[in-house]
């Protein structure tokens, strides 16, 4: 294995556990863990990494335009703040994103391209977004600017595409709002088929730009396997996968339950869904496009019921609206995944005082080297 090796960790502040090694940071995410959820059930042993290491197979960068040296710069924003810290190679990323970002900076030199000042609100390039399928190999590149305008694109993409032949496709977005590294409403394929695709517990999986996807694709297949154990599923179940992003944990789970029904906010991870189940020719699952809280209420208020719900909310965890309409819907079981273990204690503390019960506890580290735990819990009706 590498040894930790980076000459910017704490400008980046990306690394928070940068000081301790890869058997000491499972210690301490374990005992975090333990302090905040023992008290719901015994907490099992984390599941770390056999290598540690460029696991992130989503890479963004930021450009700017060093004016005493005459050349761009690409890298991470310091975190909570505005200004770049240069970063050539980072032991968290995927290799070959990497190198793309590299590649794409000396070409904005060659081409005159201009990263955006966004003091001034002027020039062309915002970010960069690189999207790497583990299983597959295929390579997505975002270039994402100010403005639609891309000056010399065909030549751009071309050289681009000479020095990476491995970029499966390229896609521009345009972003005119003031949010750094959020991606704009408008997107325009400029080569290949606008996503890539992976595969995961043996089923294949569409991205496309803006849609969620675990970052680190060989701790989730343990993830998955684990949600999908937790929900004890015998080919009888109705499954209801709430914040089911592009579909992943309910397809999988689909082959062993009756009918699925994923419910996500996003409508492009909606769309994706909808295409993977057609891809992977899964039948017995619908999707959604809703919040899931006014959702998961609607349908129990019209009678629906449930016997497993699976759920995996962002940092924020889930709201009372959701919570609520679980405990209506009366599953027998509920696998909760998180990736926030203070969030998820709130939420098991409200389950647990409508009546379920915590049966496992399960932390997987999915992000080596930074302060987040992954977590998937099962809890049942008692
Ligand atoms: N289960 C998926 C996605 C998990 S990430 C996977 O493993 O890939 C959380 C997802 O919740 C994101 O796709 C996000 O768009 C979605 N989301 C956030 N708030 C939501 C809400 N209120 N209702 C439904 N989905 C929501």
């Amino acid at each position: 294995m590498e040894n930790y090796n980076c000459k910017v960790n704490k400008r980046c502040g990306g690394c928070q556990l940068s000081n301790m090694s890869y058997e000491e940071q499972l210690t301490y995410k374990q005992r975090q863990v333990n302090a905040l959820l023992s008290q719901f059930c015994r907490v099992e042993k984390i599941i770390g990494m056999k290598n540690p290491f460029h696991y992130r197979n989503k890479v963004q960068a930021a450009y700017y335009y060093d004016f005493r040296r005459r050349k761009t710069v690409s890298g991470v924003y310091q975190s909570n703040s505005k200004s770049i810290v240069p970063v050539d190679s980072c032991m968290l990323e995927n290799e070959k994103a990497d190198r793309i970002i590299v590649t794409i900076r000396r070409l904005c030199d060659t081409f005159k391209i201009v990263p955006y000042d966004i003091r001034k609100g002027s020039g062309f390039l915002r970010h960069v977004l690189i999207r790497y399928g583990n299983s597959t190999g295929e390579i997505m590149v975002v270039i994402v600017s100010s403005n639609p305008i891309f000056p010399s694109r065909n030549n751009f993409v071309k050289a681009l595409l000479k020095e990476h032949p491995e970029i499966t496709t390229v896609v521009h977005n345009i972003n005119p709002s003031d949010i750094n590294l959020a991606l704009g409403e408008r997107s325009k394929t400029l080569y290949g088929k606008g996503y890539i695709e992976d595969r995961l517990c043996g089923l294949t999986f569409r991205i496309s730009p803006s849609s969620f996807y675990q970052v680190n694709s060989v701790q989730c297949e343990t993830l998955y396997q684990k949600a999908i154990e937790f929900a004890e599923l015998t080919g009888n179940e109705t499954v209801f996968d709430s914040y089911c992003g592009t579909g992943t944990i309910g397809l999988i789970a689909a082959s062993e339950a009756k009918q699925v029904l994923g419910v996500e906010l996003n409508k492009n991870a909606v769309r994706d869904a909808v295409s993977n189940a057609k891809r992977n020719g899964v039948r017995n699952i619908y999707f959604t496009c809703d919040d899931a809280g006014e959702y998961l209420e609607y349908i129990t208020g019209e009678g629906e019921r449930f016997d497993v719900v699976i759920m995996d909310p962002p940092r924020a965890g889930s709201d009372v609206k959701f919570l609520k309409s679980v405990v209506k819907a009366q599953p027998k079981r509920v696998v909760y995944v998180s990736c926030n273990p203070v969030t998820l204690k709130r939420d098991l503390e409200f389950l647990t005082a409508e009546g379920y019960k915590v049966n496992r506890i399960q932390p997987v580290d999915m992000f080596p080297y930074t302060s987040h735990t992954e977590v998937v819990c099962a809890l049942s009706a008692e």
